[in-house]
């Protein structure tokens, strides 16, 4: 089972791509709920709502603990959220990638927009559709941070561990591949959810 957060922001398309993929999912909205799921989605929307609700729910040490085993995938306000550091804002980020994070590095002007990406995953080279909202940008990568694909000379989607952290919505262009790597082998791995004594 596979958790998406679902206090703000588009949770409900990544619900779709899992569905796709026909990976069973469940929204999110208390952390109890992380004992449920070997897999959580941090979805776009806005970094400084998600700062106030995940505080005011109680998810920060509890998404924390999770991410030691097992993964999450974060799409732009979701990737801000797994960032190390935040400068300038008032987002309290999860330290869960090691990387800095702009928020408002592209200006209004780029609002929004759709590309064509590369994307370098396991030893593959893709060409992807990718939708950019009011996109952070990653300004610092620490060592063990894997940078999986560019935009004009830019991180735009990077990877520690059994993570995954990408700036643009690979789910507003039902690209399912980062759903699929990060949680389809999670599953086969580990079938059964971490709390089930029995
Ligand atoms: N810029 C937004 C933020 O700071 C993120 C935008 C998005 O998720 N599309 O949260």
């Amino acid at each position: 089972m596979i958790g998406v957060l679902a206090l703000q922001g588009d949770y409900e398309k990544h619900i779709h791509i899992l569905d796709l993929l026909k990976i069973q999912n469940m929204e999110i909205r208390y952390s109890r709920e992380l004992d449920m799921i070997q897999g959580l989605v941090i979805p776009g929307g806005e970094s400084t709502t998600m700062t106030d609700l995940m505080g005011r729910n109680g998810f920060y040490e509890p998404i924390r603990n999770f991410a030691k085993n097992y993964p999450i995938l974060g799409t732009c306000a979701g990737l801000i959220m797994m960032a190390s550091s935040v400068p300038g804002s008032r987002v309290e980020p999860l330290g869960i990638l090691d990387i800095e994070v702009d928020r408002n590095a592209y200006g209004r002007q780029v609002h929004s927009f759709t590309d064509q990406l590369p994307v370098q995953l396991n030893g593959r080279a893709i060409q992807i559709p990718s939708t950019f909202i009011r996109a952070p940008k990653i300004t610092k990568i620490a060592a063990g941070v894997e940078v999986i694909s560019k935009y004009q000379g830019n991180p735009v989607a990077v990877k520690q561990d059994h993570h995954l952290g990408l700036s643009f919505h690979p789910e507003l262009d039902n690209v399912t591949l980062f759903h699929e790597f990060i949680f389809k082998k999670q599953l086969m791995d580990k079938p059964t959810p971490h709390h089930h004594a029995a």
